[in-house]
């Protein structure tokens, strides 16, 4: 027969095809007499570096590593005894001393007395290393994460959950085994999912490595709940390999308890009236009811005027006795149709649907003030309360929040006239001359009251998006109109040289906010105005704050303009030489948008610019000169040695440009809107 296969395929006999297939194959092929080596494929040296010479006649063990597991050799090697084909994977030692995995078949054969076997096995070192870190994650996964107290998930790249812990089941109402072989997504709830699945998408393509945010899981009886997740990714070396880590931390009550404290913060406690935010959602829903088409509403805003006497004198228990028995008695006086409420303070409102006119609404409130101004007993004393009043009627297309700005106007009006009146709303008033009187005003109280905050908003480092530090950004927490932003109060507020004392307060809350966050690796960058920074008691301010809030001044970057810059005086450059001394970073803001940025960088101890956020608006324009100018920037701060921060980056494909340029680091709303810092921080 094997005559009649050599003539088919010619001259060539199948011996020396098989030995042509064996000798240029790469895996390995090799026979053994007893347990000795008998013969080797040639590519036992090429791909091991062992020659014939060297293992025929030795033992097979040669060829495998000293860490290959022996009680499992010896396991195979019975089998062979016994006549069974064994598959082995094994970890072979070439001759230089490196070891690679092998896997194959070993064949026992018996022929003319001698029994051996034939070895054949490929390579898989690259496979078994991917299959291995895999295995290992997933194992290092069940031993750390079973018992944990948050829900945990190990998900492939298709988003099936491979592994589940405890808590996760326990979460979303499925036993552990359950919980494997399932579409994660499906956990999740249905408006929560499509969000979802585009996170996981941008964190599988390695666009970003991490995501955190809060979504809706649902219980298998259906009920909803809150979670809290993050998301890693875990990739091999070489990449290919995917795996999602969910963290899942429980937060439905906490969620459900801040929904509760929303309904309570309709309500105040000390008078039982309703809060700003109440009010201010009834009065839009009066003034929409009807279509707009319904009578006017009035709109009274409270302020007592001496209330601070009665504080100062007899302390602030009476104070609150004063508040609570105003609040008694306005509520007694009004009508079914208004309501009341506690707007801050000393501060109350009545909204009057029913008024009719302008008229009709002072005589409401000529009323009120009688009912207040009724002596009032407290701690054995007499009280005499006396209250200045700002007026308002709403027009078409009046908002709860434009009300409630212009009835403030008039109050301020009618305190700036002595108080102890009711002054009614004039156009007059909403000029820009009285608006700038009335803000100075507000202003002062605001200063005194300390109702300006910080909100942070983050830096990054472009190239792996990592948080490096955050800009501090003021807020006023107005008592009437709310969240104000600088644009509302800025300009006047350096007009009146008020930002120095705003300023002064800003850095103190920053310092403070670092020192509760020693741990934190972040710079924080503060905004100094032109006013500040002409002010001969600016530096030793800063100086006193850095020393009585014990912050180490290396953690802070003073953002100055290069307007603050020219209209300053000429100490400036010692004075900011004494800040670098300190170890705390100078930054030129809003780069680029003056004359003389250049001469500036020459001239002052700046350690970084910040790029103006035009011209990262204007890089996508046609002509092409905002990403020119971006690009020219960046290598005027290279060439200079400072660091350069991008701002008003809104998306990714700005973030990418801006660092293939060059740019160190970026800001915008593409990696976060400023917030409260507790926005920032990982909840406990
Ligand atoms: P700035 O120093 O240039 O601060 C950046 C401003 O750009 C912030 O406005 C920020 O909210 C906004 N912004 C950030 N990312 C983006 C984005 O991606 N797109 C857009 N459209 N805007 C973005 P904000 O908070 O209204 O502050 C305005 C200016 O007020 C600041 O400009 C700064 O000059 C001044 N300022 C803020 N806080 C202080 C302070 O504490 N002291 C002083 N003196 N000035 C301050
Ligand atoms: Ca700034
Ligand atoms: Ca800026």
């Amino acid at each position: 027969m094997g005559s009649d296969l050599a003539r088919d395929l010619g001259d060539v006999s199948l011996e020396d095809r098989l030995r042509l297939m064996v000798e240029n194959a790469s895996d390995i092929v090799y026979q053994t007499r007893g347990l000795d080596i008998a013969w080797i494929s040639p590519s036992v040296t090429t791909v091991l570096g062992w020659t014939p010479e060297e293992l025929i006649g030795g033992p097979a063990a040669a060829l495998v590593s000293p860490n290959q597991n022996r009680e499992w050799i010896d396991i195979n090697r019975a089998k062979l005894a016994a006549g069974e084909d064994v598959y082995q994977e094994l970890l072979l030692q070439a001759k230089d001393g490196s070891e690679r995995w092998f896997a194959g078949t070993a064949h026992p054969y018996a022929a003319d007395g001698v029994t051996g076997f034939i070895v054949g096995m490929h390579d898989i070192t690259v496979k078994w290393q991917a299959r291995n870190s895999l295995a290992l994650v997933e194992e290092l996964f069940r031993v750390t994460t079973h018992s944990a107290g948050e829900g945990i998930a190990l998900v492939d790249s298709d988003g099936v959950i491979v592994e589940g812990n405890e808590a996760l089941g326990r979460f979303v109402g499925r036993s552990e085994a359950d919980l494997v072989g399932v579409g994660w997504k499906s956990l999740v709830h249905p408006e929560d999912a499509a969000e979802q699945l585009d996170m996981c998408a941008a964190l599988l393509s390695g666009r970003e490595s991490s995501h955190r945010t809060r979504v809706r899981f649902v219980h298998s009886s259906g009920s909803v709940l809150f979670g809290d997740l993050s998301v890693a990714v875990v990739r091999s070396g070489d990449g290919t390999v995917h795996r999602l880590v969910l963290q899942i931390v429980d937060i439905t009550d906490q969620t459900r308890a801040q929904d509760q404290l929303t309904d309570l913060a309709m309500i105040d406690p000390l008078t039982a009236l309703m809060t700003r935010s109440a009010v201010l959602g009834r009065i839009d829903e009066a003034l929409t009811a009807g279509g707009g088409r319904r009578d006017r509403l009035g709109v009274l805003l409270v302020d007592l005027d001496n209330l601070k006497v009665v504080n100062e004198s007899l302390g602030r228990d009476a104070g609150d006795e004063v508040l609570a028995t105003i609040a008694r008695r306005l509520s007694g006086a009004i009508d079914d149709t208004s309501f009341a409420g506690r707007i801050s303070g000393k501060l109350f409102i009545v909204v009057v649907p029913s008024a009719g006119d302008i008229d009709g609404l002072v005589r409401s409130a000529e009323r009120l003030n009688d009912v207040i101004g009724a002596e009032i007993l407290v701690q054995g004393r007499r009280v005499l309360i006396t209250t200045s009043v700002g007026a308002v009627m709403s027009r078409t297309g009046s908002i709860g929040m434009g009300l409630l700005r212009d009835a403030d106007v008039a109050l301020s009006e009618a305190k700036r006239r002595g108080g102890g009146r009711v002054q009614v709303f004039d156009e007059g008033f909403a000029t820009a001359a009285v608006r700038r009187l009335v803000l100075e005003e507000e202003l002062r109280d605001a200063i005194a009251h300390r109702e300006f905050i910080v909100h942070y908003q983050p830096v990054v480092a472009l190239g792996d998006h990592g948080r490096v530090g955050f800009e501090a950004l003021v807020r006023w927490m107005h008592p009437v109109t709310g969240l104000r932003g600088p644009d509302a109060f800025l300009e006047v507020a350096e007009d009146s040289r008020q930002i120095r004392s705003i300023g002064a307060q800003v850095l103190r809350q920053v310092c403070i906010d670092l020192v509760e966050m020693p741990d934190a690796e972040v710079t924080m960058g503060v905004n100094v105005s032109a006013v500040e920074l002409g002010d001969p008691t600016w530096l030793p301010g800063v100086l006193r704050v850095f020393e009585e809030t014990g912050v180490d001044p290396r953690r802070l970057v003073f953002e100055i303009t290069e307007t603050a810059v020219m209209s300053s005086r000429r100490s400036l450059r010692s004075e900011l030489q004494q800040l670098r001394d300190c170890g705390a970073g100078i930054h030129l803001d809003d780069f680029g948008t003056g004359y003389s940025s250049i001469s500036v960088l020459r001239d002052l101890p700046v350690s970084g610019m910040k790029l103006d956020r035009s011209f990262v608006t204007m890089m996508s324009d046609r002509s092409g000169s905002g990403a020119a100018l971006a690009e020219g920037l960046v290598g005027l701060a290279k060439a200079l040695g400072i660091d350069g921060v991008a701002e008003g980056i809104e998306t990714p494909d700005q973030a990418d440009r801006l660092r293939d340029m060059g740019w160190t680091h970026g800001q915008g709303y593409h990696f976060g809107r400023p917030a409260p810092l507790s926005a920032w921080l990982t909840p406990q």
